[in-house]
């Protein structure tokens, strides 16, 4: 088989999805499932909506119109705001974007009105993170301006935590977005549909806080596809933290002296780890690299530990048996590594696992219809911690 190559276990992912969507939905909360780390790959989109998610979100334009193309039939929401030049194709492919400027609201408006069609919007909220969001004081003029758009329907308010600065989750600043909630209801007398407190970084928060207020839905990436919450990347009970592998081929092992020789410069990417002298040590080299991952997000194979990488060479140490040219080593790739590795043309992509080989339009199409009676069939399962 071709290398290197990233193995995607869809029964895994299936699993992981299904279980997120039951432990939130005994909580009142709805699953986005998030595919941009999948560049919107079709068969994950096909898993996570059978899984029972109440919708796909991705990040890019780009991953919403092939899932479009691919005959995905959930409601798609483009996550990050959107450029004001692909104002057009956002209505065209996505049902909801998340917004934060009014500039670009109303471009959304003028093409939602050009296609006859209304253009579901979600506010997104700065509660501390300082990534996207308008300012909480700034919250209902701005609301006051969307519903003036002919062609655009606020769905509900959203926050994202984590990602910029590490702000968490807590009871304190999910409390400010469900007062936001409310304040928006009562000013305007309507009622908002979704309320998004934010990413896998929640996950915790939400399965343990006695004050969920009026959070009903996350956007869930990472932890579907890596198994594990992303504030101190810890396994969440009951997931499985295996379900991606990257596999790359031994292409030399010889045994070398462990400290180079020679005057030394910088060496082309920042070194994994300083050499240390311990004589003549085997060291093996894999065909791959910066070009196709993220060489420090990699946990390896027990017994074997890199050494260091350049654009296209891993090089790794081996403690308990020599490897041959030939062999294939498997990796646990961590988010940026695995985001890389499926960005990456020189990565293939590889899906296993049950769900791998059926047949995608009838399976959405019957998983659509059933995707949101799922999300609340989640009655008997009581939450485990997440982890310690
Ligand atoms: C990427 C992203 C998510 C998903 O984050 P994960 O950590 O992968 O769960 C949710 N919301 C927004 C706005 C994002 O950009």
């Amino acid at each position: 088989m071709t290398a290197p190559r990233l193995e995607i276990d869809l029964s895994k992912v299936h699993h992981n999805a299904r279980r997120l969507v039951q432990l939130l939905g005994a909580r009142g909360v709805e699953v986005l499932g998030v595919t941009k780390a999948v560049l919107g790959s079709a068969e994950v989109a096909r898993v996570l909506v059978d899984a029972g998610v109440v919708g796909l979100g991705d990040s890019r334009i780009e991953n919403i119109e092939a899932m479009r193309r691919d005959g995905v039939q959930v409601s798609l929401a483009l996550i990050r705001s959107p450029m004001l030049s692909q104002a057009e194709r956002v209505v065209q492919a996505a049902d909801l974007s998340f917004n934060t400027e009014l500039k670009v609201l109303r471009a959304l408006s003028r093409a939602a009105e050009a296609r006859h069609v209304v253009h579901g919007v979600v506010l997104m909220i700065e509660l501390g993170d300082l990534r996207e969001g308008v300012m909480p004081d700034d919250v209902i003029e701005t609301v006051r301006q969307i519903l003036s758009l002919a062609n655009i329907k606020l769905r509900g308010i959203g926050a994202n935590l984590a990602c910029r600065s590490g702000v968490m989750p807590d009871d304190r600043n999910m409390a400010a977005l469900s007062a936001q909630a409310e304040s928006i209801e009562r000013t305007f007398g309507i009622s908002l549909d979704i309320v998004s407190g934010g990413n896998s970084a929640n996950i915790q928060w939400a399965l343990g806080t006695s004050q969920l207020g009026r959070i009903n839905h996350l956007r869930l990436g990472e932890s579907i596809l890596l198994g594990r919450e992303t504030v101190a990347r810890q396994p969440i009970a009951g997931l499985f933290t295996d379900a991606v592998t990257l596999i790359a081929e031994v292409i030399e092992t010889k045994t070398k002296p462990s400290m180079p020789w020679g005057q030394r410069g910088e060496p082309a990417f920042e070194e994994t780890i300083a050499p240390v002298d311990r004589g003549l040590a085997d060291q093996s080299i894999l065909a791959l690299g910066h070009q196709d991952t993220d060489p420090t997000g990699l946990q390896p194979p027990s017994g074997v530990t890199i050494v260091g990488a350049s654009s296209d060479h891993l090089i790794v140490g081996s403690s308990e048996r020599r490897l041959s040219v030939g062999d294939e080593l498997g990796f646990s790739p961590n988010y940026s590594a695995m985001v890389r590795s499926m960005t990456s043309p020189f990565v293939h992509k590889e899906m296993k696992g049950r769900l791998a080989r059926e047949s995608k339009p009838a399976l959405l199409q019957a998983a659509a219809l059933k995707a949101s009676p799922a999300a609340k069939r989640a009655s008997g399962i009581s939450p485990l911690p997440t982890g310690g």
